[in-house]
């Protein structure tokens, strides 16, 4: 589900970036340019449809029981807290480990908040190191978040 859910909102993030589409979807969350934690479910309520889009394709091609679908929404909030605290609670040199340099960290969505281009993805950094739009001062901007 995380990879699932990860891929769809790699490609419905990047789409929402294009020019003509940027406005109407996706302005809204843009505005937090430092985001904290209410910015997470700040957005358009057409970006919201296409956020919820993802459930419907687990409703159809993920068999599970209602409870793993609640805990997984309750971890995904979890997570798009995380992204948007404006704090690091990785540690140090997490971005150049084997699994850490696939994990979304805060740092990375804060850049993407900070130059509006760039790192993507919502859990893992997997399709932007793989599309290469992962954001060449990532490191040395999880660095400096994390040397404090
Ligand atoms: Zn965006
Ligand atoms: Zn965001």
């Amino acid at each position: 589900m995380i990879l699932i859910h990860d891929t769809y909102f790699y490609w419905t993030h990047r789409l929402m970036h294009h020019k003509r589409l940027f406005k109407l979807f996706h302005l809204i969350h843009h505005k937090s340019t430092n985001p904290s934690p209410w910015a997470a479910y700040a957005f358009h309520p057409l970006e919201a449809v296409v956020e919820a889009g993802v459930f419907i394709v687990f409703l159809y091609c993920v068999p599970m029981h209602k409870l793993h679908f609640f805990i997984f929404f309750f971890f995904s909030i979890t997570y798009n807290i995380y992204g948007h605290l404006g704090f690091e609670l990785y540690p140090k040199n997490f971005n150049k480990s084997k699994i850490g340099k696939w994990i979304n960290t805060s740092v990375s969505h804060n850049q993407h908040h900070q130059f509006f281009k760039g790192n993507y993805g919502l859990y893992l950094l997997f399709w932007d190191r793989v599309m290469g739009t992962i954001r060449e001062d990532y490191d040395m901007s999880f660095e400096k978040a994390t040397i404090k």
